[in-house]
């Protein structure tokens, strides 16, 4: 039987720009104001009608690692919800967690994306591109209009799933090693505080009986009212169709669940409210660097020459087999000091002009564990926006910029690059 089909299509060469950033999370955001404040005329694909990816679409509410020093970018996206009284304050790593109103946090990206002239493409999809000898020259994008091109002299692949990088045959990696599962994901839902009774019909759903039956459930707190639950949904693919969908109706399932067992067991009064439009997802693809930045770079603290960013946080890789709040680690193994990453890491190993940011850092399973958190999402965001912007102005390959003059306009940019600043 036939498996596959050729597709030819000539289609709108509708934009062109300077830089193409594919995903409009928290990594993408900040790469494409960080290029645009550099001189760089800027396109932001995004398939979703707002930016944030995990950050707003997942539901999740909590910039981890060390809030300052992650670059200019950051800092106005704190500054701008510090003025609309929308995030906590501010303590230094290892006090972090600082939290926020993810239902305002479109509305500061989508101001600070205006203000830098950054040209947004919402409900648009990175559908596939052109190559030619390791130069991505155009992105295929699918939208409300269609099916269209845009030429781009750079791209950063911010989707988290390597959406560009797979696209054009470049080298991926996913999950661990020995079986390519993935860190779990995780249903982001709410619930309010009611007193009452609205219950799932009986046999419509299995009942959760007690705290062993529970999967690994966080409770945050959402506002007066209102909590924030995560529950984990392991043993799925972000990257695969019909595995991510599965996870999508499980997850609901799971968060009806999980809020039934609180109300019936627990005697909790909280009635089901909403989940986040889209589950959570650790890990997607990452995508093979320059350099793969490895969990015993982590442990060791190791600097790098060509360092671009700084990260912080714990290896918070919990464990892909199960439901239950446990770690690939052993707890005791989970700290590590801070790490630089390099600027290799986020160079596409067989591009000339791919760079990537967030969860598509060139990084091992574990190391990204602890790189996958928000603040550092933003910092190699902010590092790839500028490298493009500097490789763009040079007419050069992002490879072939000068190093120590990126490092120096980032510090200018507020990225602290130096280690142990604020242990
Ligand atoms: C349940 C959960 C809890 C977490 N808790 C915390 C926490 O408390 N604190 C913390 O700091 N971090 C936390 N993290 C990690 C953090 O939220 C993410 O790692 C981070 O937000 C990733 O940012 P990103 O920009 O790399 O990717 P994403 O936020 O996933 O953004 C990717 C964007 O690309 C878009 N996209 C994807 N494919 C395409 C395409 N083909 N075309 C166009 N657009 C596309 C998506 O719509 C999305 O907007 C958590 C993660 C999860 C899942």
């Amino acid at each position: 039987m036939q498996n596959s089909v050729t597709y030819t299509k000539n289609i709108e060469l509708a934009y062109s720009c300077d830089i193409a950033v594919a995903g409009g999370g928290i990594a993408g955001v900040c790469a494409a104001i960080a290029a645009a404040k550099h001189g760089a005329s800027v396109i932001l694909v995004e398939r979703f009608g707002i930016p944030g990816g995990n950050a707003t679409s997942g539901g999740v509410a909590a910039f981890c690692g060390e809030n300052a020093g992650q670059g200019a970018v950051f800092d106005e996206i704190s500054a701008m919800l510090e003025t609309l009284h929308a995030i906590g304050p501010y303590t230094p790593y290892p006090k972090d967690n600082r939290k926020f109103n993810h239902e305002l946090l479109p509305f500061v990206l989508n101001s600070l994306l205006e203000k830098y002239q950054v040209r947004l493409l919402y409900h648009t999809r990175v559908a596939d591109c052109i190559v030619e000898d390791g130069q991505i020259t155009h992105l295929i994008i699918s939208g409300p209009s269609g099916m269209q091109a845009i030429g781009a002299g750079y791209v950063i692949d911010c989707t988290g799933d390597a959406c560009v990088a797979r696209a054009a045959g470049f080298r991926v990696m996913k999950g661990r090693e020995s079986d390519g599962m993935q860190l779990p994901m995780s249903e982001m839902f709410f619930v309010r505080h009611q007193t009452s009774a609205q219950c799932v019909p009986e046999g419509l759903l299995a009942r959760i009986k007690d705290q062993d039956e529970l999967p690994m459930t966080s409770i945050w707190p959402n506002g007066p009212g209102g909590n924030a639950i995560k529950v984990k949904i392991p043993k799925f693919d972000a990257t695969d169709t019909e595995s991510l969908t599965a996870a999508e109706i499980f997850a609901r399932k799971r968060a009806l669940q999980v809020t039934e067992y609180f109300k019936t067991v627990e005697g909790r009064e909280w009635m089901f409210d909403r989940c986040s439009p889209i589950i959570g997802i650790r890990e997607g693809a990452r995508i093979l660097g320059d350099c793969v930045l490895a969990v015993d770079d982590l442990r060791k603290g190791r600097q790098f020459g060509d360092a671009v960013a700084v990260g912080y946080y714990c290896l918070d890789g919990h464990s892909p087999d199960d439901d239950k709040r446990t770690y690939i680690l052993p707890k005791d193994e989970l700290a590590v000091p801070p790490y630089h990453i390099p600027l290799r890491c986020l160079i596409a190993r067989d591009g000339k002009n791919l760079m990537m940011a967030g969860r598509c850092l060139s990084a091992d399973q574990l190391a990204l564990s602890s790189a996958r958190v928000m603040t550092t999402c933003a910092m190699t965001g902010q590092a790839a926006g500028m490298a493009c912007a500097f490789a763009s102005a040079e007419k050069t390959e992002v490879r072939k910029i000068c190093v120590s003059a990126l490092q120096n306009a980032l510090t200018e940019n507020g990225a602290v690059l130096a280690i142990g600043r604020f242990n």
